[in-house]
């Protein structure tokens, strides 16, 4: 579904990305792991046009994305999910819901939306602003599902949610993943990346140190938990 090769990147002089292959394959939750500055949001922009790629290339569904700007990555079903929810604080819970889908084949309509999410079905009138740091994450993921992505570009989506919230986060995104979706999700919570997750990637100063499947995560849990600074 999506293949990452020899991608770099840059900010000014400095590089945050050297030569970054991965894959995702349809239907699959793959995460992406790493310290602070290693990277993971820049490659999530890269992939979604957001960020210029100096090199390397994005393939998406089977074609070759590079120059395609972000628009028009999201018409072709990707679809990111910033770290700052990129939710507009006037608007309410329905207006973010109904604003036009970018792709008209999106299976989640508005119903299916409220089924899954019945906390923003409670709050559908109340502006953005008010809700609460895991309703406004729920209204984020909602909003990308609702605009048609086939895949989403998580960044950091469980960062300082209670638990029960992080739960219900996990359970969407299996949702997502049981009717064919697929999900790139930056994570630094390992329990929560191994409950979601098929395999990982962890990025180590802008270059893929390692790929890991869940087994190989759990058995060398304590080596990254110090690799990672947690
Ligand atoms: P975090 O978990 O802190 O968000 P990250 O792994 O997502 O980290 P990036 O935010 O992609 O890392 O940053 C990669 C590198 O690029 C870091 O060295 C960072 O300092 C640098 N960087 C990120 N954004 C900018 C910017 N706007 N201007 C200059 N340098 C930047």
């Amino acid at each position: 579904m999506l293949e990452v090769s020899a991608l770099s990147a840059y900010y000014g002089q400095a590089r945050a990305l050297a030569e970054v292959n991965l894959r995702v394959e349809q239907g699959e939750v793959v995460t992406l792991a790493g310290r602070n500055g290693a990277g993971k949001t820049t490659l999530l922009r890269c992939v979604m046009g957001l960020h210029p790629a100096v090199s390397g290339r994005v393939r998406f569904a089977g074609g070759d994305v590079s120059p395609l700007p972000a628009h028009q990555r999201a018409r072709r079903g990707l679809g990111l999910v910033p770290d700052d929810r990129g939710i507009f604080a006037g608007l309410s819970v329905e207006e973010h819901l109904t604003l036009p889908p970018v792709v008209s084949a999106s299976p989640w309509t508005l119903a299916r939306v409220y089924e899954t999410f019945p906390a923003l079905e409670q709050r559908r009138r109340s502006p953005a602003s008010k809700l609460s740091g895991g309703e406004q994450q729920m209204l984020a993921l909602a909003r990308v599902l609702r605009m048609g992505a086939r895949m989403l570009l998580c960044d950091e989506p469980t960062e300082g949610l209670a638990p029960i919230v992080v739960s219900q986060i996990a359970d969407i995104l299996r949702a997502v993943k049981d009717e064919g979706g697929t999900v790139l999700l930056v994570e630094q919570n390992l329990h929560f990346a191994r409950t979601v997750a098929d395999r990982h990637y962890l990025l180590s100063q802008g270059r893929v140190a390692a790929e890991l499947t869940n087994a190989e995560m759990g058995a060398r849990e304590h080596e990254l938990l110090e690799h990672l600074g947690l």
